[in-house]
């Protein structure tokens, strides 16, 4: 009717045009409906340098950050709640493509450490909101008894250890997975052997490189020679590692992607899962414009842009030596082989042990 609202949440670029024809229906069919867009995705267009609203028209406002103060506004609700326990009793959890029914949480929004370079989460400058380790664990157990999951998605940038610790002295009665730093916690095995108790069944973990000067000028945080201790502690733990590497970064050039080739096959009876990525330029990094940057097209809507190596090192050189060489080496061809098809690194704890 006349007074309808309706919001749409779009997080990825791979729901944008499902979103806006969505949209375009809506406003066809229901002329007098106002709708909303907020999430992930728009709050970084909003944010981005130079932003344009080309969806006038389409969508009657585009909302950046967390919407719910934004909702209660317009609905003119005056009460605010410190904490709102999520509901997923409208989502049709059985008929998403998975295993089994996988409960996502949101135990914090941004992330603890904030200052690896080149992350968009860092670039946006999005706060670090954790929910109360307790209060994350109250409500777990109540999902977990409504809905009984198969496995818990714990969705934070990075799990704090605060959290961690917690989920060891009130252990899940469902398995879970997450990403997670490499701190000293995980040298201790006990602490890895804990986690496993508390139901931990994978980590993700971003490595970027095996090349300890490209982690150092990345801010990442992270010591291989510590990283190494953890990945034999997880092993033994019995939890799955899904490590992401990424390559092309502008501290990176062939000989530092060659040591994290060489760090992968030392380490590669520890390594469950891997994801090889190539780095992608946030669109609104402040030192972007020292690599004359460009679009990658006219009009796009990525959060990225294309930019000028400054170690030689560009895109076409980094997917040949991926291409002809690192996905061709045996050991780490059988790990490569092992991301579960039609599946992504939110499903691959199914596919453990494989
Ligand atoms: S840990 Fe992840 S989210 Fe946090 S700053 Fe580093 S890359 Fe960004």
């Amino acid at each position: 009717h006349d007074d309808g609202l309706i919001g749409i949440s779009l997080n990825f670029l791979s729901q944008a045009l499902p979103a806006f024809a969505i949209a375009g229906y809506l406003k066809k069919e229901y002329p007098g409906i106002k709708i909303i867009m907020g999430g992930g995705l728009v709050t970084s267009w909003i944010k981005g340098p130079g932003w344009k609203n080309s969806f006038k028209g389409l969508v009657d406002e585009m909302v950046t950050g967390p919407g719910e103060e934004y909702l209660r506004d317009l609905l003119n609700i005056r009460e605010r709640a410190a904490h709102v326990r999520p509901q997923y009793d409208l989502s049709p959890g059985d008929q998403y493509i998975s295993p089994g029914f996988i409960l996502p949480y949101s135990a914090s929004s941004g992330c603890y450490w904030q200052k690896c370079g080149f992350c968009p989460e860092r670039a946006e400058g999005n706060p670090y909101r954790p929910v109360p380790p307790d209060t994350v664990l109250d409500d777990l157990s109540l999902l977990i008894e409504k809905h009984r999951p198969s496995m818990v998605h714990i969705l934070d940038n990075a799990i704090s250890p605060a959290l961690l610790r917690h989920l060891i002295k009130r252990p899940l009665n469902a398995p879970w997975y997450g990403f997670v730093r490499i701190t000293d916690h995980f040298k201790d095995k006990g602490f890895c052997l804990d986690l496993k108790r508390s139901g931990c069944t994978m980590l993700k973990i971003g490595i970027e490189s095996g090349d300890q000067g490209v982690l150092d000028a990345l801010d990442k945080g992270l010591d291989l020679t510590t990283a190494s201790i953890v990945l034999k502690n997880l092993k033994e733990a019995g939890i799955a590692t899904y490590l992401y590497f990424l390559f092309g970064t502008p501290p990176e050039g062939e000989k530092e992607a060659r040591h994290t080739m060489e760090f992968v096959k030392r380490h590669i009876d520890y390594i469950g899962f891997m994801n090889l990525a190539l780095f992608n330029m946030p669109l609104n990094h402040p030192d972007a414009d020292r690599y004359n940057r460009n679009q990658f097209y006219e009009g796009d809507l990525s959060l990225y842009t294309s930019f000028e190596h400054p170690k030689g090192w560009g895109r076409a050189k980094v997917r040949a030596f991926l291409d002809n060489e690192f996905r061709r080496d045996p050991d780490i061809r059988e790990v490569v082989k092992r991301n579960p098809p039609f599946f992504t690194s939110n499903h691959a704890a199914f596919f453990y042990p494989w």
